[in-house]
């Protein structure tokens, strides 16, 4: 059911806003959600009092950030459920946590004539990564294909693993189509194939609780701007056992434990992945933005989206020549749909002027729309702060735009 969101509302200044005269109407949370009261403080509060380096100096300034930087590190791990506090890796996002496992992966593990898998639904930043260095390695990408509904083939996933298979990439949730892929029961299935696995899990740490451990994913990526944290900021779990075998992604300093003219030898995990100096304020910010969904909790969340995202579909579907895209049993966070022949483009830039941000386009997923031969679609994607007079805004303007532009 829906929340008292005007509690939650007011913790959120960008929405407190009018655009074009109306008030705003803000949609496009999978792209990146808004920041709360509570993490645009921790910023400036950092720069104002306790900007240092960190890791880098016995002063008290460089403790202080130090010590913050590292109780983000410990709320992380704890949020999903990481063994070791040394599992947790900073990044500057999921793109950045998935190009770190690909090309050290590909590095040490990867040989002329092995494969890897992935699926043909993946977001961009967990394709394109896998297909530089299969090319360089000359090896193959294989992609498991999902059907009409937006449902992953599984039988076709059970085949596909083989012998050659040396690893598998997977998404959580998917930002196109809001499917949720039985990613524990895909990973079971690696495993007994001692094949590890990645899950790219960007659209679903924002919306559901995330227990590595139970999962038994090798390595799990998200950022921190899609879950009401800042952008800049992203995580890599990692397993301790495939950190400690993988060889770094970056040289820089903090990364090392000594160099001389004639040797480097490596810094201990997870500091061997996180050369040059970190994005300091924004990962102290992220610890407040992680406190902030515990806060809410995802009981409550997830109730509050759940009602959102149906009430929307059910709305919209009662326009005449409405299609959707992505019909899984089991979703999470957007609809996507597109409305006769209408460009989602003409659309999209039409409920704009009527104060709604949804997103246009092929939501970096490619070879779904070539799936789909369509040129994209509209993606309303819900956060916690959206509320029921949001949805019947974007349904009156969508019934609106149809009319001026049918
Ligand atoms: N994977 C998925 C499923 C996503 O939705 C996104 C962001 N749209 C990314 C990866 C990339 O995240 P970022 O741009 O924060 O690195």
């Amino acid at each position: 059911m829906e929340i008292a969101s005007e509690n939650i509302r007011k913790q959120f200044p960008v929405l407190n806003q009018e655009v074009y005269g109306k008030p705003y109407v803000y949609l496009d949370n999978a792209a990146t959600t808004q920041k709360p009261l509570s993490v645009i403080n921790s910023i400036t509060e950092f720069y104002k009092n306790y900007n240092s380096n960190v890791h880098r100096g016995v002063h008290y300034l460089s403790q202080k950030s130090t010590e913050l930087f590292e109780n983000t590190r410990d709320r992380v791990q704890k949020f999903i459920n990481a063994p070791g506090r040394e599992e947790i890796i900073f990044t500057r996002g999921t793109t950045e946590s998935i190009n770190l496992v690909a090309h050290s992966f590909s590095y040490a593990f990867l040989n002329p004539g092995d494969e890897i898998l992935i699926t043909a639904m993946e977001h961009h930043s967990n394709m394109v990564p896998w297909r530089m260095v299969a090319e360089q390695k000359d090896v193959t990408v294989r992609f498991v294909p999902f059907l009409k509904s937006g449902e992953l083939d599984l039988d076709a996933y059970r085949e596909m693993l083989s012998e050659k298979t040396r690893i598998v990439a997977l998404g959580h949730v998917s930002n196109a189509l809001g499917t949720i892929h039985p990613v524990k029961e895909m990973i079971d299935a690696a495993h007994q194939k001692d094949i590890p696995v990645l899950v790219d899990g960007a659209q679903a740490v924002p919306h559901m609780q995330v227990d590595v451990q139970d999962l038994d994913c090798d390595f799990y990526c998200f950022s921190a701007h899609k879950m009401y944290g800042p952008t800049g900021v992203g995580v890599l779990y990692g397993k301790k056992e495939w950190m400690e075998k993988l060889p770094p992604y970056q040289g820089g300093g903090e990364m090392i434990d000594s160099v001389t003219l004639d040797e480097i030898t490596y810094n201990e995990v997870p500091y061997k992945f996180e050369a040059g100096t970190p994005n300091v304020a924004d990962i102290v910010a992220f610890g407040e933005a992680v406190r902030f969904l515990e806060n809410v909790g995802f009981e409550t969340l997830a109730g509050h989206e759940k009602f959102l995202l149906e009430s929307c579909e059910e709305k919209l579907n009662q326009i005449p020549d409405i299609r959707m895209y992505g019909q899984a049993a089991r979703k999470s966070g957007v609809v996507s749909f597109l409305v006769g022949d209408i460009h989602p483009y003409d659309m999209g830039t039409l409920i704009d002027k009527m104060g709604i941000a949804v997103r246009t386009g092929y939501h970096c997923a490619q070879p779904v729309m070539e799936f789909y031969k369509i040129p994209g679609t509209l993606r309303a994607s819900v956060g916690i702060y959206n509320t029921m007079e949001d949805i019947d805004r974007l349904v009156e303007a969508v019934k609106k735009a149809k009319q001026m532009l049918s």
